[in-house]
């Protein structure tokens, strides 16, 4: 067995072995806590609502293991167990060019792959969320759903990948950079186009009808001296009753949506708060931070392809004897996220000190005690557990833990 394997091998069992040690961790946090509200919730979050929160997330947490021991199964069967090599051997001798012959391989394998996790993501819809009550989705929105991703996924995707396996091909050493610029240019056009084309492919839009809603919005707004192109209601109750609220698009594009299961949730002076504290994103610039943040990682990322493909030892001690641009990509697609687990930490810092920066700009821009009323009955609504396992939410929320969050918001009032 070459080095590269036992370091893949080994570093899988770490990750594997963290995912499964936090998932222990959490659910014995969140029952232990499980029979008392925490101190600063108590009038405001009844025992029943903590506890169907604590069950849920039990529930989630338990269900989540399956899936990492089945994808870490099914990582070793497509790399070390042959089955990527089978896969390739077989389309290599239909004898295509180099470009088709990758694009084939890697549509197989997707397509594969996609089918071997359908069951996951229909239990977790259709019994766990079902179960507590959040589902809306009907078995056809969910195959329709399943179709137009694909799709989607095709149109947009189909061309990059011919483009990236172009460039590997043609460019020489230099090609990575190229590819940079590409998948940068791509990921931005997307952010442009994915208000406008298509997120109306899975969900109605209207705008938000006059009134005192949405005369308290443009006020803020205004304060604020923020211009979108409009305020928008979309049904998300047609999924789940999960309430939700979102910025998307950039410059002179911007659109604030509000889930209709959101409005329903919250009144005025809590949407005005939530609102106000998205703006803070933008205000303090974190959108245009995690962007420069993941054309940096792309950039590294590739970097680090580049030199990976060069060398014979990468393919072979993943399984695959015959080296190719494709198999570079496939491979390196596969099985960075065993490596760059442990480094999720960071991510989340940095994620959690960008959310203390809005919740302080909402503060200043709106009550701070509005904000507070709105997250509290968010997490009530959505079952979100007040008593996360610290060390777990370090590795997985982007958001701080519920009471460290209020208190946070408390100091501002
Ligand atoms: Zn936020």
């Amino acid at each position: 067995m070459s080095t590269f394997t036992l370091l893949f091998l080994f570093m899988l069992m770490v990750s594997i072995g963290l995912r499964l040690w936090l998932s222990f961790r959490q659910i014995e946090h969140v029952r232990r806590h499980r029979n008392k509200v925490p101190g600063s919730f108590t009038d405001k979050i009844s025992l029943d609502e903590h506890q169907k929160a604590a069950d849920y997330t039990v529930t989630k947490t338990r269900f989540g293991r399956w899936p990492l021991i089945y994808d870490a199964a099914l990582l070793l069967a497509w790399t070390l167990g042959g089955g990527l090599q089978w896969l390739d051997q077989s389309v290599i001798s239909m004898q295509f060019g180099p470009i088709v012959t990758g694009i084939i391989v890697i549509l197989t394998f997707m397509l594969i792959s996609s089918i071997l996790e359908l069951p996951f993501s229909i239990y977790s819809t259709f019994v766990i969320e079902e179960k507590f009550g959040f589902n809306r989705t009907t078995a056809i929105t969910f195959i329709i759903d399943m179709f137009k991703g694909a799709a989607l996924g095709l149109l947009l995707g189909l061309p990059l990948l011919f483009a990236i396996l172009w460039l590997m091909g043609q460019m020489g050493d230099m090609w990575w950079i190229y590819t940079w610029i590409l998948l940068s240019g791509f990921s931005l056009l997307m952010m442009w186009i994915y208000p406008i084309w298509i997120a109306p492919l899975f969900n109605k839009f209207e705008p938000l009808e006059d009134g005192e809603t949405l005369n308290r919005i443009k006020a803020l707004l205004e304060r604020c001296g923020f211009s979108s192109k409009g305020v928008f209601v979309i049904d998300g109750s047609k999924r789940s009753s999960h309430g939700n609220a979102y910025f998307s698009g950039f410059g002179r594009n911007k659109r604030i949506v509000f889930y209709d299961t959101l409005l329903k949730m919250l009144n005025d002076d809590e949407l005005e708060a939530v609102l106000a504290h998205e703006l803070g994103h933008f205000k303090k610039k974190h959108i245009f931070k995690t962007i420069l943040i993941s054309f940096s990682t792309t950039f590294v990322g590739l970097a680090v392809l580049a030199w990976l493909m060069k060398n014979e030892w990468f393919y072979h001690s993943l399984g695959i004897s015959t080296p190719s641009t494709y198999m570079a990509l496939l491979l390196f697609a596969m099985i960075s996220p065993v490596f760059t687990f442990v480094l999720s930490p960071i991510m989340s810092l940095f994620s959690r000190k960008n959310e203390f920066e809005a919740d302080a700009f909402a503060a200043e821009q709106t009550d701070a005690q509005h904000l507070v009323k709105a997250l509290v009955d968010l997490y009530r609504e959505n079952a979100s557990t007040l008593t996360p396992d610290p060390v777990y939410s370090a590795f997985y929320d982007s958001h701080p833990p519920a009471p460290v969050r209020i208190a946070h918001l408390n100091s501002h009032a």
